[in-house]
């Protein structure tokens, strides 16, 4: 996967701006607030859909003006291919491959990308919540069947809890509630599925990291948290997930709010048998989110057959020397495309990457 050549129009700080893109890695060197999270935030939005940094795209279109374009052309599996994205001020974005109007539900998987920066250094200590849109991204993008059933499941489990608050306030029947949960409980089950399946297949990509950046003396692993499961599942999920939602249906209606399913659960690190989130330096938990976007790339490797772009966003300043390094040496050596921003040139090693750009006031120019 690779990206040609990216063009934004009005969007950002951008006025008009088109950046020819090399294969391999490209660093943006700039001062702050100039534009380099822009570049990379226009690319992560192709890819998702949706900005890493508002959910309001709005904020997208330059200042004072009433439209913004971004547009794409990338090579997937050696065929070119084009992605348009027009923004107004007052109405939805539209969104065109190849010139031909696409729903969301089209776009997610067309472009992968991994992207990296500063605030995922809090995944392992953050809240639960972020650790499952770190899941639910990572697996939609891989499997666009997963971004349809999560939307699915997330529109019934809004009405579910609606429905659930009208119960308890004596303005709707308890009888309604099974006609929603044969609808969930199908949805719930696969979303919980996949992310097992490919909790799995992180885990073992990731243990595999860690112990090479951590000189073998780290072993990480992942497990899928099903929220409400004490220890060992021995009943198929299907039954599982029915006989929780019944059995916590009274407490369920007087909080007005469905307590169990795929909304709930967690992704749980270990190093060593300790529980990462909770009991882990923070070195060790920088390692530890190291490895797993580590494990992010060569998951996608492994998923779609080509590495998705690798987007890090000033990360060189929040790492050692040491992990730098091997994460470096890692774009250089599988030859990926990486878009790194950084203020400081000093954290690129003479003769390590080849293509630099300038970005100021709005204007990216290669060096
Ligand atoms: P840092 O090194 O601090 O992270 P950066 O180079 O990554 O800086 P960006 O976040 O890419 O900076 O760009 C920020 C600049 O873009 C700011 O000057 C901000 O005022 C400007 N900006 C953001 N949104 C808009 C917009 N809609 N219209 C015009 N300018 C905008
Ligand atoms: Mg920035």
């Amino acid at each position: 996967m690779n990206i040609k050549r990216l063009e934004l129009k009005n969007f950002r700080n951008y006025k008009d701006e088109t950046i020819e893109l090399p294969s391999g890695a490209s660093v943006f060197l700039g001062q702050n607030a100039q534009g380099k999270t822009n570049i990379l935030e226009a690319v992560y939005y192709a890819a998702l859909g949706r900005s890493h940094r508002t959910s309001a795209d709005m904020e997208l279109v330059r200042w004072d003006e009433g439209e913004a374009l971004l547009s794409l052309d990338f090579f997937r599996m050696s065929a070119e291919n084009k992605l348009e994205f027009r923004f107004f001020r007052d109405s939805r974005r539209k969104i065109f491959r190849n010139g031909a109007p696409i729903r969301m539900k089209d776009l997610v998987g067309t472009i992968n990308v991994v992207l990296f920066s500063p605030e995922d250094l809090f995944l392992i200590k953050g809240a639960p919540a972020g650790r499952r849109r770190f899941l639910d991204m990572e697996i939609s993008q891989a499997d666009p069947s997963y971004f349809y059933d999560l939307a699915v499941y997330t529109r019934l489990l809004t009405q579910r809890n609606t429905l659930l608050k009208r119960v308890r306030d004596g303005e709707a029947d308890e009888s309604e509630i099974p006609l929603w949960d044969v609808q969930i409980v199908p949805r719930a089950v696969n979303l919980i599925k996949k992310r097992i399946d490919t909790v799995k297949k992180l885990d073992e990509l990731a243990s595999g990291t860690q112990r090479e950046i951590s000189g073998g003396r780290e072993k990480l692993s992942l497990r899928y948290e099903l929220h409400g499961a004490d220890g060992d599942m021995t009943k198929d999920l299907f039954s599982w997930y029915n006989e929780k939602l019944a059995e916590s249906l009274r407490l369920d209606i007087v909080r007005g709010v469905t307590r169990f399913g795929p909304h709930r659960d967690d992704l749980a690190f270990f190093v060593n048998g300790t529980d990462l989130r909770a009991f882990g330096s923070q070195g060790q938990q920088r390692t530890g989110v190291l490895s797993l976007k580590l494990a992010e790339l060569a998951f996608f490797k492994e998923e779609t057959g080509e590495y998705p772009i690798l987007l890090l966003d000033d990360v060189m300043s929040e790492l050692d020397r040491d992990r730098r390094e091997k994460l470096l040496s890692f774009i250089r050596g599988e030859k990926m495309q990486a878009l790194i921003t950084a203020t400081d040139e000093a954290y690129f090693p003479s003769g390590s990457f080849e293509n630099f750009f300038c970005v100021s006031h709005g204007t990216v120019t290669a060096r």
